[in-house]
């Protein structure tokens, strides 16, 4: 199993998990932030179509995620998974044998990938992220989620590679000049990862075999890849060298969880 990114951040994302021997692999889109024609160019950085992709899966109705969803799943005949309540909050569209729903804790089977969504704590109607595995390994996807939770560790557990939120840094948001509505949402139970909260989640999820990290939707104004990877590099010591930084215009390039 691999994975990558086209994007990450308040502006757009995108994560691309394929699975499967090569001929017969499997591609899952998570999110699709994008405009079409912007999703389809950034697929075509990594030498894809949205005719490669076998299901897409959105984590929850924010802008940066649910995206072109619907015009790409519609123009690709690609099913389309996310939760009730992220159908309701975006209109109920009507998406004939293409809407799959995803519950709490219930696997989804995708042939050589299984998924298990589980909720999470963020301002959404019923936010999903995710637990990934081929069989042989597990990556877990952790991002818009303000607080930690018993569920959400538990999903995270045995993980071979996390996908992590490092959202801001508490100093900079406090300093920032957002108003101090929009610094409470973010800051608060149902908003975004502070690094240091990011750290305390990495912290209950580490074992010798977590083997790639990769910090993701890093705030452009109040955060820096520095701070969150100084954030995270305690807790885990001298492989904190290896931490990826998930960016917004480039993402990052495929992470294979079959190398060590
Ligand atoms: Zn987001
Ligand atoms: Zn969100």
């Amino acid at each position: 199993m691999r994975f990558c990114s086209l994007g990450s951040g308040s502006a757009g994302n995108a994560t691309l998990i394929e699975a499967g021997a090569v001929g017969g692999a499997r591609r899952l889109l998570v999110d699709c932030g994008f405009s079409l024609r912007e999703l389809e160019s950034r697929l075509a950085r990594v030498g894809l179509a949205g005719d490669h992709l076998h299901a897409v899966f959105v984590t929850h109705e924010h802008g940066d995620h649910i995206g072109c969803a619907i015009t790409l799943a519609s123009r690709y005949g690609v099913p389309l998974w996310m939760s009730r309540g992220t159908w309701r909050a975006i209109g109920a569209p009507e998406l004939p044998g293409l809407i799959r729903f995803a519950r709490d804790d219930q696997p989804i089977d995708l042939g050589a990938l299984e998924i298990t969504p589980f909720t999470v704590a963020h301002d959404a109607e019923e936010p999903l992220q995710l637990r990934c595995t081929d069989g042989a390994q597990c990556l877990g996807l952790l991002t818009d989620v303000g607080s930690s939770s018993p569920h959400l560790i538990e999903h995270l557990q045995g993980l071979d590679a996390l996908l992590l939120e490092c959202n801001h840094d508490v100093a900079m948001l406090a300093a920032s000049r957002y108003p101090a509505s929009l610094k409470a949402r973010i800051g608060g139970r149902f908003g975004h990862l502070s690094n240091d909260t990011a750290a305390q989640i990495l912290e209950a999820c580490s074992h010798a075999g977590l083997r790639h990290v990769v910090a993701a939707h890093l705030s452009e104004r109040n955060n820096t890849p520095d701070l969150a990877r100084a954030a995270l590099a305690p807790v885990w010591g001298e492989r904190s060298e290896r931490i990826v930084v998930a960016d917004q215009r480039h993402g990052f390039a495929w992470i294979d969880l079959a190398q060590a």
